[in-house]
């Protein structure tokens, strides 16, 4: 199940309606084997959920996907009592994967999340879509 799906599946957390990975690219918090989830924990750190998120995951014992701005392993060694960093901005010039498509790109700057404009404006747009098909599907 996508984080999306899983997220909207946690009744009466109102910590979930403040979720952003709710409207992003729920793959980027699931990426396949080999594949980096930094994008998606540099988007945890500065979501107004990630706390209670990473309580839930750990409390839950979720195995899978980013949590809280850490990754299933990272999960296992906080549960273990290991102190893990959150990830800090990248670096100007360090690879990274687009957080919609995917494609490896070289950020330009510290908060580089998408590989154009294309995928940031339509990232945006597909956000919004989501938003309201969730609402939607709420109030149905
Ligand atoms: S901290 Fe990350 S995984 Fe958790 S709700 Fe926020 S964006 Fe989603
Ligand atoms: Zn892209």
């Amino acid at each position: 199940m996508s984080i999306f799906g899983e997220l909207f599946a946690i009744p009466d957390q109102p910590w979930v309606r403040d979720a952003v990975c709710a409207t992003a690219d729920p793959e980027a918090w699931h990426p396949p084997t080999g594949h980096s989830t930094l994008p998606a924990r540099l988007i945890c750190v500065d979501c107004p959920a990630r706390k209670e998120c990473l309580r839930w995951a750990l409390e839950h014992n979720e195995t899978e996907g980013v949590w809280g701005g850490y990754s299933p392993r990272q999960r296992q060694r906080l549960r273990r009592g290991e102190r893990v960093e959150l990830p800090t901005r990248p670096e100007r010039g360090e690879p990274l994967e687009c957080a919609r498509c995917g494609v490896g790109f070289e950020a330009t700057h510290g908060t580089a999340k998408y590989c154009s404009r294309y995928c940031s404006k339509n990232a945006q747009t597909e956000r919004q879509q989501k938003k309201r098909q969730a609402l939607r599907e709420q109030a149905a």
